[in-house]
């Protein structure tokens, strides 16, 4: 939906009708102006003509698997998110950023759709709103939005941020700080500059290399970030904000899983306190192939016996092809 029109046509009204609409869209999860009923008759008009609500996606997947939302954007491009149902109760969403992405990781799906433009912060927005209108007529909520989908965020950062001020508004969507996560390949502006924000937001970290040499081949961008400066980056971002930071690191047979390299990963990873690695099943989709869970049984006890904290994230429903990470847009 439109909200730079939104703040537009409320400016010439009584502040708090603005304040009542936000509600109606991000509290009530409304999806029609007549539903406003706080509003006047003739602002849910103008509202209508001006400002739909209507959230243009088709989705696929199934009822208590992971689903996967298609939203059609201005000039034909499509981008992707994911809405994760978790067995504790906790919903996910897995937000896209960007339209394809610059970095082309040679592992991930986005990046060989090559860019397209950023995405602003009401088509950032509405993937988490079309979900909660979702879950809502199941009388449940979104608990967690995640910026782990197409694009790099840090590369779109602005846009990013009002995303999360929007929704952690008390007087709209209400979704806590502490319930968004960024992820980034590593650009260590944007790690620099959210260390300074007031936002408590989790910050993850892809590093799926514990050495240069190796990152640089599946990750270009290591060229310009090398692995030093990132964690100097984090260094200093767990050092100003007391959070905790989350290493992802996916597992590639034959290419990152050796003992060798968990005990690099663990060598590198020692001194930075806070922090935890996450292992990831890698998703097959091109050239590589996951490694085999007894690999990564091993991989994870080399890392926790050098002291290094681990956590696993399993393959969110493979067969649709609906992990984060992933998303292509291939429809
Ligand atoms: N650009 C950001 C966020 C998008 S990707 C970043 O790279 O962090 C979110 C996560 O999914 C990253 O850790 C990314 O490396 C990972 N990912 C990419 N392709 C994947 C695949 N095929 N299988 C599993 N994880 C993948």
């Amino acid at each position: 939906m439109d909200l730079v029109n939104l703040d537009k046509i409320l400016e010439k009204e009584p502040k708090y009708r603005l304040k009542q609409a936000k509600s109606a869209v991000f509290k009530d999860l409304i999806e029609d102006w007549q539903e406003a009923k706080t509003l006047p008759q003739g602002l849910r008009k103008e509202l209508q003509e001006h400002c739909p609500l209507r959230l243009e996606a088709s989705i696929f997947g199934t009822p208590d698997g992971p689903s996967r939302a298609l939203f059609s954007l201005r000039g034909g491009l499509k981008v992707e998110s994911v809405l994760l149902r978790h067995k504790d109760g906790r919903n996910t969403v897995c937000v896209s950023s960007q339209v394809g992405c610059v970095l082309c990781c040679q592992f991930c799906a986005t990046g060989q759709l090559g860019f397209k433009r950023n995405l602003d912060y009401p088509e950032i927005t509405d993937q988490v709103l079309f979900f909660a209108r979702l879950l809502k007529k199941e009388k449940q909520k979104i608990t967690n939005v995640v910026f782990m989908g197409m694009g790099e965020p840090f590369l779109n950062y602005d846009n990013v941020l009002k995303t999360i001020e929007i929704l952690n508004d008390k007087d709209g969507f209400n979704l806590g700080s502490r319930h968004f996560s960024i992820s980034t390949v590593g650009i260590v502006e944007g790690i620099k500059k959210l260390a300074e924000e007031n936002f408590q937001v989790n910050l993850a970290v892809s590093l799926h290399a514990p050495d240069d040499k190796l990152r640089e081949k599946i990750m270009p961008i290591n060229k310009k970030y090398p692995l030093e400066k990132i964690l100097d980056a984090v260094n200093d971002y767990v050092k100003k904000t007391k959070r905790r930071v989350m290493f992802e690191y996916i597992m590639i047979k034959d290419v990152n899983d050796s003992d060798e390299q968990a005990t690099k990963l663990a060598e590198l990873l020692k001194n930075i306190p806070l922090s935890f690695v996450n292992l990831i099943s890698y998703n097959p989709t091109g050239i590589f192939r996951p490694s085999l869970p007894e690999r990564i049984k091993r991989f994870k006890e080399v890392l926790e016996e050098k002291g290094i904290s681990v956590t696993q994230r399993y393959r969110f429903g493979q067969d649709i092809a609906a992990a984060c990470g992933q998303l292509a847009g291939k429809r």
